[in-house]
Parts: structure tokens; C-alpha cells; sequence
């Protein structure tokens, strides 16, 4: 039986070889095919003369009045000349390197002709003969493609995919819905995106291929939510008495933002739900101390618990906050990294204390979630400042006997749009101040030229017991450019602060040891200047530094420099962010402008997308963010939100299972979870 499934070697003309070539666009199945819409359309309309626009491309109609003249120059290359009579107006028509079409062009004859217009010169620029037989459309689709897998080929195996598995194309959005909001019928839909007639049947179709593609992936999402909402999860029976005693031990008093974040973990945490919640807060908001106390919760419950971060560097300064903070309390805590992998009989003990339940929380890499990482009971995994902790990875908690309730932390700041499209399956806490006494961190950008003013200011700071962090400029494409540039920066400032003052040198390319050892120093205040790579970008927590240096800051995303800002401004010292860049064009200078305006890191999210919106549509992903390949989170919107509330209604209906307008539906959703799905 046919099946969208079928992989795209069933269609005609379709090889090894261009399979292969066809893989690499992404198209893998015939629906793949079917679902990769062009992105753009050519107007075939025929045109008149008087509205076109110079150095448009338009289709003009007119009667052949001269003899085509054929010239070539050199072997290869040649241009066919002759006239068109339009109306009252004669004008010139020109085909490059097509000499064949010579014997199409014959004097007298009616003849409708593609091309780019010259106004000036009043001379068509031809591209292509159209035939434009009665009742063939007007327009026609352009199709991403590669050197090997040209335009025609494309045409030609959507138009061979559509005629065969028409057929097969089930409508998945219920009927009703579909009425409710005015969309055609998947069949209709797809034939409009890829032939459409003209440009509002294409215009419409568009508009139901937005809606069908937010609604499938918000299904997914509201389905994964409740059904793992259903799932018998843990109830963590934490001890009250001692988590208030915890509480009221820290050095500070909780913002009532992070007290509000703390109940309504604790809540899902009581319960026998399955916790899947997301933190989010922005830098320096206090994400840290909030996980502690629910990492604390699970252990009073006799649970284990799990704290996950990114780097070494960041797993390293959780675990010894985490020493610090419990203390005074019957906490074990263990550090498990890729470092420890090389002690192998560290590793072994660990290992086996995990195992036998004498390890209370483990803090850690991604080490944590290899396969012989066994867990006596593990209640709670928190992960900080991953993008998402991934429906795979939670899999991998499961296969290992274990449903332990998820904590996410990010600090990424994402604006609420694209929140509810990428989180729309976990449940959100928002920290939504800062602790008080914090002084707004002043941001200046200053152009290359003035690197010597800022250089000076830092060592003013300097001299009042202050710490500063130097980023090197990122570059992307090398690991070893990177740090050769890092290493420079590092001589110079050598040269300029020491021995007055201690400069440091902090890179990827170090070994988890060496990196300790030098945050360490920093953190101690052995040295004063941290010349880093984008290493340090997350969750390093110094408060005595106060200044930030980013070099060529305009090579960052804003994202990013915001976290690198984020390493400053935590202590009660004002603290200053330096961005040096010189932009090349009017889109770097807003995004610095941006950074030095503003502090908020949601405003800063939301600006990012706005202007990577004006520079360039098609490149505005937002890294993260899934891959939509019609609707645009930003510029959809609306039609985004109306899914979103549409797939939840559905979906929360008690009776959803049973109704017969949702069977294809159900059948679509079995069919996507059997593929396994990943967000990640
Ligand atoms: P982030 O949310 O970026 O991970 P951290 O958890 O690292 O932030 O906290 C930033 C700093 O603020 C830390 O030094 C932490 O000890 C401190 N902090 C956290 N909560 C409070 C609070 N309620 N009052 C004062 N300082 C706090
Ligand atoms: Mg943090």
C-alpha cells in the first residue's frame, strides 16, 4: 500500500545517485517531497507595458516583427535578437546563450515571453518562452535546490509525487476546525502551494499550510504534556520542617519571585504527576539556590537527586556551592564529569555509591546520562542553562527504571512568542526580578579606536580591588583561531597590567583540570584580569567582578552577549560592560545600540528577532527554535497563537479518544510518536 512513509527512490527517475543528492536537500520520503513548498512563486501573468517597473521580471505578449538574429561569440557563448510588436509599442527581445530558440521565433506569430525588463533601453531580457495554453496557471513555484538536484527535477517529482499519493492525503485537522478557521482541505492546500492558479489561490493556500504546520507540531506537543501529565510519576514526600530550616539558613532572604518558583515546584513535586517545568529567570536572577532547595526537598523525601549543567566549569562551581550550602546539613554530594572518567577508581566508587543510595545529589555533564550510571532511586534531575532537557534524554531516565521529575533552567532569554512554540509541552516558572540592592550594569559601546579609554577605566577599577573579565573575539568557523586570538590579547595585557596586576588566560582547548585551576585563582582573587574565550558565557558566578571587556562584540549574537554581560553585576559593587565594535552596516550598530539600552534580557530576545527580522527573513532562526518551514513564529503570530489554543482545546477534551472526527488525527499522532520524536 502506498504510504507517505514510502522513501522517495519509489518515484520515477529516482536512483541512487539522486537519491542521495535528495537526501541532502532533506527530502527524504515523498512526503518530505510533497511538504517542501516552494518559496517563492514566478508571475506568469502577461503584463501590460505601461505598469512595469524598470529591471522587473514580468511575462509580455506580443506578435513577432522581425527576424531572429542569431550571433555567437566564441564557442559557447551566443544572442538571439528580434522585435515584438505590443500593441503600438516595438521592443527589443534578447536571449543569451540559447541559440534553439531561433526556430521557435518566426515573424507574424503570437508569442508570450518571460524576462527581465530594461526600461531604458526598452528591451526585454528573456528568460523563458511561455506557451501559457489555456487554463495553465499564471504562476509557478521556485523550489530550493542544489547543484545536483535542479529546479525541473524538482517540478517534476512533486508534480509525480502529488498525481500518485493524492490519494493517501488525509485531512489531520479535524473538520470542524477546519471550518472554524476558513482552511482548505490538506489535498487542496497542497496542490495550491505547489500549482496554484494564480496568486491569491497560492496567497490562500499558504495561509492554511501555516495553520496545518503550527497545529500538527502544537498537537505533538499538548499530547506529550498530557499524557506525561497521566503518567504515574513520583510523589516526593519532602520533609516541610527541614526544607524551611534550609531556607531560612541561606545568606539572604528569597525574593518573593523565587519564593513563588520554590511553591510551585515543590507543589508538582508533592504530587504524583510527573514534573516537567521549566525555570526560567534571567542572569544573576537566582536560578541556582532555587534548584538547591528542591534538589534538598527530593533528599529529605530519601530520593536522590541530579543536577546537570553544560560545562565542567559550571558542574565544578555547582558542586562546591552545594557543599557550601548544605554545610550544615546531612547532604552527600558528588561530582561526576568527563574529567572523572580518567580516574578510574574515583569513577568506580562513585559509581558505586550512586548505586547503593550513599550519594545523595550528583552534580555533573552530560557524564550522568551514560549507561552505567545506575541510580538507587532517583527522584529529581535538575539541568541548568541547556536549552531543554530533551524528550530523548528524559527516555533514557526511563529505560533505567526511573520517571524522576524534570527541572529545566535556562537564563535564554526567549521571547513569549517562541516560548510557547518551543516549551509548549512543559510547564513555565518565571523568575521575574532580581535580588534587591543589585545596581543596573552600565553597558557603553565604544568603537575600536577608543579600546585605550576603556583599558584605562579598567585599570582604575582595578585599583579599587575590582575584577575584570576580557572576551577575545569569537571565531566561529576555527577552535584554534579562537584561542591563538585569545593568547595575543593575553600577551598584551600582560605587558600593560602586570605586575601590578594578575592576568589570566581561560580557553576551551584547556583540559577540565587547568580550567579549575584557573577559575579558582580568579575566584580567590589570585588573579584580577580574565582574558577568556566564550567558555565563561554561562553561570559563572564571581561577584567581585565587576567589569566586562568584549572585543569585536559585534561578532556575538545578542543572546549571547547578554549572558557574557550576565557575568557581571552580581554583588553589590556597580558594575560596567565595555562593547568594542566597530559594525559594518546599519543592523550592527542597532543590535549594540540595543545592548547598551536596555538590561532586560526578554526586550533584548524580542528586539533580536525584530531586527534579524528586517536583515534577513529567511535567515532569522532563532537558534533553538524548531524548524518551521512555512510559518514564521514572529511574523505568523497570530495564526501561531489560534493553533496553539486549538491543538490545547482538543486535546483537553475529556473525550478526545473517542470522537470519530479526531480518528485521523489520533492516527497522526501514533504515527509521529512511533517515529520518536526530538525537539532537541
Ligand atoms: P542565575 O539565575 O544567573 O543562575 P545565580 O543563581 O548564579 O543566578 O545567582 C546570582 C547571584 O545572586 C549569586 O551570587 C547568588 O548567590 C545571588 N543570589 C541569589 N538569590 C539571591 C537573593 N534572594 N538575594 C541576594 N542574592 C541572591
Ligand atoms: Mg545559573
Amino acid at each position: 500500500m502506498k504510504s507517505l512513509a514510502d522513501p522517495i527512490s519509489v518515484l520515477k527517475g529516482v536512483g541512487p545517485k539522486s537519491a542521495v543528492a535528495l537526501n541532502k536537500l532533506g527530502l527524504n520520503t515523498v512526503e518530505d517531497l510533497l511538504l517542501a513548498y516552494p518559496f517563492r512563486y514566478d508571475d506568469f501573468a502577461v503584463r501590460n507595458l505601461s505598469e512595469i517597473a524598470d529591471q522587473e521580471k514580468v511575462a509580455l505578449k506580443g506578435t513577432v516583427a522581425s527576424e531572429a538574429v542569431l550571433t555567437h561569440f566564441g564557442r559557447k557563448k551566443s544572442r538571439l535578437n528580434f522585435r515584438l510588436l505590443i500593441e503600438h509599442d516595438v521592443i527589443m527581445v534578447t536571449f543569451f546563450n540559447q541559440p534553439y530558440l531561433a526556430q521557435k521565433v518566426e515573424v507574424g506569430k503570437e508569442m508570450a515571453i518571460y524576462g527581465k525588463w530594461d526600461s531604458k533601453r526598452q528591451r526585454l531580457s528573456g528568460m523563458k518562452i511561455l506557451y501559457n495554453a489555456a487554463g495553465s496557471s499564471d504562476i509557478a513555484g521556485v523550489y530550493r535546490s542544489s547543484k545536483d538536484v535542479k529546479q525541473p527535477t524538482i517540478k517534476k517529482l512533486v508534480r509525480q509525487a502529488y498525481d500518485e499519493y493524492k490519494d493517501v492525503l488525509v485531512d489531520v485537522i479535524p473538520e470542524k476546525t477546519r471550518h472554524k478557521f476558513r482552511l482548505l482541505p490538506r489535498e487542496t492546500m497542497i496542490h495550491d502551494m505547489h500549482f496554484p492558479k494564480d496568486q491569491k489561490a497560492a496567497r490562500l493556500a499558504r495561509r492554511s499550510a501555516i495553520f496545518d504546520e503550527f497545529f500538527c507540531f502544537q498537537i505533538k506537543l499538548q499530547f506529550i504534556k498530557k499524557t506525561e501529565h497521566q503518567e504515574r510519576g513520583i510523589k516526593i514526600g519532602y520533609d516541610n520542617k527541614l526544607l524551611k530550616k534550609f531556607i531560612a539558613a541561606l545568606p539572604f532572604e528569597l525574593t518573593s519571585a523565587q519564593k513563588k518558583v520554590v511553591n510551585e515546584i515543590c507543589s508538582d513535586m508533592h504530587h504524583n504527576v510527573h514534573m516537567n517545568r521549566l525555570l526560567q529567570g534571567d542572569v544573576g536572577s537566582g536560578k541556582t539556590v532555587v534548584a538547591a532547595i528542591a534538589l534538598y526537598a527530593a533528599v529529605t523525601a530519601n530520593f536522590q537527586a541530579a543536577l546537570m549543567a553544560p560545562t565542567e566549569i559550571l558542574a565544578q562551581q555547582h558542586a562546591e556551592k552545594l557543599d557550601q550550602l548544605f554545610s550544615d546539613f546531612d547532604v552527600t554530594v558528588a561530582l561526576l564529569t568527563g574529567a572523572t572518567a580518567g580516574k578510574v577508581k574515583l569513577r568506580r566508587e562513585l559509581l558505586k555509591h550512586l548505586s547503593d543510595g550513599k550519594i545523595n545529589i550528583v552534580v555533573g555533564t552530560h557524564a550522568l546520562i551514560q549507561n552505567d550510571v545506575v541510580f538507587k532511586n532517583l527522584g529529581l534531575v535538575v539541568t541548568d542553562e541547556q536549552h531543554r532537557f530533551g524528550v530523548n534524554q528524559r527516555q533514557k531516565f526511563k529505560e533505567k527504571g526511573h520517571l524522576p521529575d524534570v527541572l529545566a533552567m535556562t537564563a535564554t532569554p526567549i521571547p513569549r512568542t517562541l516560548a510557547i512554540t518551543m516549551y509548549g509541552e512543559m510547564d513555565v516558572s518565571t523568575i521575574t526580578e532580581l535580588p534587591q540592592g543589585r545596581l543596573p550594569i552600565e553597558t557603553v559601546w565604544l568603537r575600536e579606536k577608543q579600546l585605550g579609554e576603556a583599558l584605562a577605566f579598567l585599570k582604575k577599577e582595578l585599583s579599587l580591588g575590582s575584577q575584570a573579565y576580557v572576551i577575545s573575539p569569537l571565531i566561529e568557523e576555527s577552535e584554534m583561531m579562537d584561542l591563538k586570538n585569545a593568547e595575543e590579547i593575553f600577551t598584551k595585557l600582560k605587558k600593560k597590567f602586570e605586575p601590578q596586576y594578575h592576568v589570566g588566560l581561560l580557553h576551551g582547548r584547556m583540559k577540565g583540570s587547568e580550567k579549575n585551576e584557573i577559575m579558582t585563582a580568579f575566584k580567590g582573587k589570585k588573579i584580577d584580569v580574565l582574558v577568556s574565550t566564550t567558555v565563561i558565557e554561562v553561570g559563572v558566578d564571581v561577584p567581585n567582578a565587576t567589569m566586562m571587556l568584549i572585543l569585536d562584540a559585534d561578532r556575538f549574537g545578542l543572546a549571547q552577549l547578554h549572558q557574557l554581560r550576565g557575568r557581571v553585576g552580581r554583588g553589590k559593587k556597580k558594575s560596567y560592560c565595555f562593547l568594542i565594535a566597530d559594525p559594518k552596516n546599519d543592523y550592527g550598530v542597532s543590535r549594540m545600540k540595543v545592548m547598551a539600552e536596555t538590561n532586560d534580557g526578554f526586550v533584548i530576545a524580542q528586539k533580536d528577532l525584530e531586527l534579524r527580522g528586517q536583515g534577513d527573513i529567511l535567515g532569522s532562526k532563532q537558534a533553538g527554535a524548531p524548524d518551521f518551514k512555512v510559518g514564521d513564529p514572529v511574523a505568523d503570530l497570530r495564526i501561531l497563537q489560534s493553533a496553539q489554543q486549538e491543538a490545547a482545546e482538543i486535546i483537553n477534551d475529556p473525550k478526545f479518544m473517542y470522537k470519530s472526527e479526531n480518528k485521523q488525527l489520533l492516527n497522526y499522532l501514533r504515527y509521529e510518536l512511533a517515529k520518536g520524536i526530538s525537539f532537541d
